[in-house]
């Protein structure tokens, strides 16, 4: 169900999922006097201490759904996962951005990249595997080095297996749990960068400046904006980020993957929400991705994307937030806390955004 008129200050975002992309949008819609209802099954969740209001239910529970419906003006979500189902229950009661067919696309990585080859963009080579005997036949295909891949549910590498010379195919395909799988031609690239683009009811797109990207044990490390790629180069993803929004009839922040190569521009995945990528536009930017969710799912007119400053965004992860204090104290950097109270290794506990005056 679309917005029917744009949303007045003093309404209420019903946010799916509770994490600290909840959170942080939950942050940018207080500051343009929006309010948010946040529902999660876990408890203590970093959302939660920034928002008026929240429900801890499950995504079955229809009647829970029901009453967290009655009291939001639009539903949003935090996390690809959702079930659609879930999604499905809302239609006809409120509106929902981004809308069920995005998520629908994003949440299985076969229907993911034949969506985005049948645009005419360039994805690595890929088949979908079922079985043993097909994962042999894929191999044989697209050769090795190949990664194997959760069709669904997989994220910061996990259901995830790279396929290398000697590698065992029964041990790989047992390694995902035996799920349903996409194998994917391993693509050389120089550079991993991503599209953060945003949608509104009307069309109108705003597109963010391109970061690149570094990983580091399959979790994003830092973002630096701006990406050491062409100026064409950069147009180009921005006009892929463009074209898959409007394909998918998108409402709200996108973040689109893509790797750069000798062989241009490849898209790896895209994520239906605000994107891990994007947040050096909290501090680097007069209106951040959250911000621009926000005004594009609530029917606001889209803020001005560009950058005031260069950016180097970087993951706190685990113990790495235990250094708060020195964090804090640097001159330039924007510090973010989820407000976690464990630790965990490899968990996601905040970011810092260093900025420098812009170069370019
Ligand atoms: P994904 O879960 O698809 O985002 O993949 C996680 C990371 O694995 C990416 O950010 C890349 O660094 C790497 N990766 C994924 N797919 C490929 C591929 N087809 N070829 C080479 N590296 C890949």
């Amino acid at each position: 169900m679309r917005l029917q008129r744009p949303l007045p200050p003093g309404s209420t975002i019903g946010i799916l999922g509770s994490g600290q992309l909840g959170r942080m949008t939950a942050l940018a819609a207080a500051r343009l006097g929006l309010g948010c209802h946040i529902y999660a099954p876990e408890r203590n969740s970093p959302a939660f201490q920034v928002a008026a209001a929240h429900t801890v239910s499950t995504y079955d529970d229809l009647a829970a759904l029901a009453r967290f419906a009655r009291t939001v003006d639009v539903v949003t979500y935090e996390f690809e996962n959702v079930p659609a189902a879930t999604a499905a229950f809302f239609e006809g009661k409120v509106a929902l951005a981004p809308g069920a067919r995005a998520l629908a696309v994003a949440q299985d990585r076969v229907d993911e990249k034949s969506f985005i080859a049948s645009l005419g963009i360039t994805v690595a080579p890929f088949a979908a595997v079922t079985d043993e005997e097909n994962l042999a036949m894929a191999v044989a295909k697209l050769g090795r080095p190949a990664i194997l891949k959760t069709r669904r549910l997989g994220y910061d590498g996990k259901g995830q297996v790279k396929i290398d010379t000697a590698t065992d195919l029964a041990a790989a395909f047992a390694a995902i749990g035996k799920a349903p799988a996409i194998l994917e031609g391993y693509v050389s690239f120089d550079k991993e960068i991503s599209v953060i683009a945003a949608r509104g009811w009307d069309g109108e797109v705003a597109v963010y400046d391109v970061p690149e990207n570094v990983h580091r044990h399959h979790i994003l490390h830092t973002s630096t904006v701006p990406a050491r790629i062409s100026a064409a180069i950069t147009e180009e993803a921005r006009e892929l980020g463009r074209r898959i929004a409007a394909a998918l009839d998108y409402v709200g922040v996108i973040g689109v993957e893509m790797f750069v190569g000798a062989q241009g521009l490849l898209v790896n995945e895209f994520a239906p929400r605000v994107h891990n990528s994007g947040h050096w536009t909290m501090d680097a930017c007069l209106v951040s991705q959250f911000e621009q969710h926000v005004r594009a799912i609530c029917g606001w007119p889209l803020g001005d994307p560009s950058r005031h400053s260069d950016a180097v965004m970087t993951n706190l992860l685990g113990d790495d937030a235990a250094l708060w204090a020195r964090l804090a104290a640097e001159p330039y950097a924007g510090l973010h806390l989820y407000g976690k109270t464990e630790a965990r290794p490899g968990r996601k506990m905040g970011h810092i955004n260093r900025l420098t005056p812009r170069q370019g």
